[in-house]
Parts: structure tokens; C-alpha cells; sequence
């Protein structure tokens, strides 16, 4: 109601707890790395000296997930490795966000196979999808980038904790028995 615009002429900058919240959050992403083929060698690439991820504030990728609030998914992700990557989103702390990178992580890319997940927005609530095979590191930024807008705008979720779409597909074959090995008698 006209407060701020009074304080400011005091020398006083006033705003809403919610924008330093987001501000902070946006400025501090650490990633989680699930980078399972090649796609994690531009992801790796991103955060060297030359694309220097740092400058977004993003570069300390962490492999514990509940120290992580941006997971990455970087390579195709086959039907067994996906209860692995749900329970480290599930791990991961609240409020949590995640890039699929590249085209198998966000269709099975070229990887059109009975073992390949066709997506893993299918399980996983995914923000931003990079395009690519495999991007390339600003394109990663890019994503970077499209969540701290994310963040800017809503960074508290509104409608509170987001699951995973579905629980992880159960495998649905089982083992044999094997053969019984031949034994050479000594005679
Ligand atoms: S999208 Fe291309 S570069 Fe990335 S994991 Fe798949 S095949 Fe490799």
C-alpha cells in the first residue's frame, strides 16, 4: 500500500519472503547425477572449467539424494534400474525438481526395446526435458536455467508434495531352475 515505495526513500528495501526463499533456492540447485550412458559425458562436461556450471550456482553435484534437489537424468534408463531411480527421487528433499536429458532419458530414444523405459516421465514427474543425442552443455544450462525460472515463479510447490507416477514396474520374469551340471565320475 504504498510501503515500499516510502521505505525505499529511507534507504530501506522491503520484499516478500517468498521471492528470498525462491531467490535462495534458485541460486543454490545441487544436482543429483543419475547419468547412465553417454549423455553423462556431456553432463560431466558441463561442469568442467570451460562450461564452468558454477556460474549458475549449480555445480555441486552431490550423490546422496537427500543432500540433492535437482536430479538429472542423463541416459537411458533400463526396466531394472527404474526402482532404483525412484527411490533416490523418493530420497531426494522436498521441494525437488528434475530434468530429463536427452532422447533416451525422455522417450528410450533409439532404444525402442522391451527393456528400455520409453520415458521416465512415466514414473517420475519430470520439469524440463533437454532435447538431444546427446545434448550438448549449454543446452544443460539452458535446462538449468528453465528451472530457475521455475523456481522463480513458484518455487514453494502450491499444492504441496509430488509423487512419482506410478510405483516401479515389478519384473515380471522369474528364474529357473538351471541345469544341473554335468559331474565327471573318476573311474
Ligand atoms: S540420447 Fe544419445 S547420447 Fe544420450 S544416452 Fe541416448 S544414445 Fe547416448
Amino acid at each position: 500500500m504504498g510501503l515500499e515505495a516510502v521505505l525505499q526513500n529511507e534507504g530501506i528495501l522491503t520484499t516478500q519472503l517468498q521471492r528470498v526463499v525462491n531467490w535462495a533456492r534458485r541460486s543454490a540447485l545441487w544436482p543429483m547425477p543419475f547419468a547412465t550412458a553417454c549423455c553423462g559425458i556431456e553432463l560431466m562436461a558441463t561442469a568442467s572449467s570451460r562450461f564452468d556450471l558454477a556460474r549458475f550456482g549449480a555445480e555441486v553435484m552431490r550423490f546422496s539424494p537427500r543432500q540433492s534437489d535437482l536430479m538429472i537424468v542423463a541416459g537411458r534408463v533400463s526396466v531394472k534400474m527404474l526402482p532404483v531411480l525412484q527411490r533416490i527421487y523418493q530420497q531426494m528433499t522436498e521441494p525437488k525438481w528434475v530434468i530429463s536429458m536427452g532422447a533416451c532419458a525422455s522417450t528410450g530414444g533409439v532404444f525402442d526395446t522391451y527393456a528400455v523405459v520409453q520415458g521416465v516421465d512415466q514414473f517420475i514427474p519430470v520439469d524440463v526435458y533437454v532435447p538431444g543425442c546427446p545434448p550438448r552443455p549449454e543446452m544443460l544450462i539452458e535446462g538449468i536455467m528453465a528451472i530457475q525460472r521455475i523456481v522463480d515463479n513458484d518455487g514453494i510447490p502450491p499444492s504441496g508434495r509430488r509423487v512419482p507416477l506410478q510405483i516401479a514396474i515389478e519384473p515380471s520374469y522369474r528364474t529357473q531352475p538351471q541345469p544341473v551340471p554335468l559331474t565327471v565320475g573318476m573311474n
